[in-house]
């Protein structure tokens, strides 16, 4: 249901939002900065909020949103505005609430092996407090300038999720703020807990749609203490991918296990001005590079790991197998996290993640290059094939053309039991795509759940499966 009220247009928004956060922590009108206006999503346009709000505690974001709920204004979240289905683009008749004021580490719990933290903290800045303690955080998608809040709501994934996980297997406790400006507190410090419906599961991956996320529990691992990365070339794609079964069934935990094909290879290497070391009579015969991480806190065992990696991959197709010395195992790893900028400078017009299980990659690569083909599409790809999550980056500029061809490539991944995200999230970006092939059902039982928690559709307006209905625009 969508409440319509008077226009308060943006200067009495801004007023009041003043009140509660102080008049330096609102900007409006031409004082909002263009970075708040967009995600690094290439399809969805920037939009200027009424205001941009910045709350420094949670009594602040209380009364910000219960303000906004009472009175037809919608609010967006946003942490560090790296995400990529446009989830965190505000709505221009509704707020921001950015939350680079709420980034402190509140507790490092080393007895329990958790932290404490505000949503506003950055990946990079959690891991720089961490590692004195000897301890990490191991959700790491690629650009550590995201916030935990933003991983939260998205429940991001990264080249780590391979051995250890999603956000959703880290966060044990959340403290949220609802639409009507209520504090609520779910989970905690607990390893366990059995007490009916989770609502921090269902929080995570809600994309701020359903509460706003004020504080979270995170529980933590030993930092590693040894790693090693592998580069292994392949003859081409699908033998590449047909190795990862083995790999992963030979027992050996890789922390890391990430395709990139000839065309993003070449795009990230030159990028990064670093060069692969691969011999000529090898390289020659490469079209496809598989990066393998290893982690231990026992040098002795990675070293017996890698041997098992090497084998096992020689078995399956491997062309050659290279251990990299530390700096340019570092500098591959760092290259390929900047594969979406490579694209993006190369002139991509989407660049998009869709999942399936690791089985099944080989066949949705090699129907995405067979369609690719017939729409006269170039689409190259990498991705962290370990957890069947692939990145393709596709040049099309005909938009009914590229439509046509990633719903195609999204209805075969649904059919081979896949998902149109595996950890962008739907956002703006994949509402329709996620529509065209959600059970109706699910959809439905979707809907309620926004309903009761956000009756007036404030949150996340026109984001995620179920997009909240928005009002008409005030006059700017
Ligand atoms: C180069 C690059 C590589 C990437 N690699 C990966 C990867 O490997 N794996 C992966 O999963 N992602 C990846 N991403 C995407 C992105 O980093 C993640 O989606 C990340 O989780 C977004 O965090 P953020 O803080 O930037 O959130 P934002 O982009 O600011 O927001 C994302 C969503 O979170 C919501 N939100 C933010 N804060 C809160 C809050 N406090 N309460 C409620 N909702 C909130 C927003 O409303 C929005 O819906 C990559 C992005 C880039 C640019």
């Amino acid at each position: 249901m969508t409440i319509e009220h008077p226009d308060p247009g943006p200067h009495a928004v801004a007023r009041h939002l003043a009140e509660i956060v102080g008049e330096a922590h609102v900007a409006s009108g031409l004082r909002i900065s263009d970075d708040d206006t967009h995600d690094e999503c290439l399809t969805v346009d920037p939009v200027r909020p009424l205001a941009v709000v910045r709350p420094a505690t949670t009594t602040e974001v209380a009364a910000v949103v219960s303000h906004c709920d009472g009175h037809g204004i919608t609010v967006t979240a946003r942490g560090g505005g790296t995400g990529l289905s446009g989830a965190c683009v505000g709505h221009h008749a509704g707020i921001v609430v950015a939350f680079d004021r709420m980034a402190s580490v509140i507790e490092v719990d080393v007895a329990d092996q958790m932290a404490v933290v505000q949503p506003g903290v950055t990946l990079a800045r959690l891991d720089e407090i961490l590692a004195p303690y000897g301890l990490f955080y191991p959700v790491q998608p690629g650009e550590a300038s995201a916030t935990v809040g933003g991983t939260v709501a998205t429940n991001a994934g990264g080249m780590r999720a391979v051995r250890f996980g999603v956000t959703r297997n880290h966060v044990v406790g959340l403290e949220l703020v609802l639409a009507s400006g209520t504090v609520l507190r779910c989970g905690g410090r607990l390893a366990k807990i059995s007490t009916g419906y989770d609502l921090t599961q269902l929080v995570i991956g809600s994309e701020g749609t359903l509460a706003l996320v004020t504080e979270v529990t995170i529980r933590l691992q030993r930092r590693p203490t040894a790693q090693s990365t592998l580069l292994v070339p392949f003859g081409d794609l699908p033998t590449l991918a047909a190795a990862i079964a083995p790999l992963v069934a030979s027992g050996v935990e890789p922390s890391m296990l990430e395709y990139v094909d000839l065309l993003s290879m070449a795009g990230i290497t030159r990028a990064a001005g670093i060069e692969l070391g691969v011999e000529p009579a090898v390289s020659e015969r490469s079209s496809a590079y598989l990066l393998v991480g290893l982690q231990s806190r026992d040098p002795g065992q990675l070293d017996d790991d890698a041997a098992v990696v090497g084998t096992v991959l020689g078995h399956h197709g491997a062309l050659e197998v290279y251990v990299l010395p530390p700096s340019a195992g570092a500098a591959l790893v760092e290259a390929r996290e900047r594969a979406f900028f490579a694209a993006k400078a190369a002139g991509a017009d989407d660049i998009v993640d869709v999942v399936v299980p690791r089985s099944a990659i080989p066949d949705l690569l090699a129907r995405a290059a067979d369609l690719a083909a017939g729409s006269g599409t170039l689409v190259t790809g990498c991705g962290h094939v370990g957890d069947g999550n692939v990145h393709l980056s596709v040049f099309q500029p005909d938009k009914s053309i590229r439509s046509r061809l990633l719903d195609q490539i999204f209805t075969y991944a649904v059919e081979l039991g896949g998902a149109v995200s595996g950890e962008h999230g739907i956002g703006r970006a994949k509402q329709a795509a996620f529509a065209a092939l959600a059970d109706p059902a699910h959809v439905s039982l979707l809907r309620q759940i926004k309903q009761v928690f956000d009756p007036r559709g404030t949150l996340g307006p026109g984001v995620g499966p179920v997009a909240a209905p928005v009002s008409a625009p005030p006059r700017l």
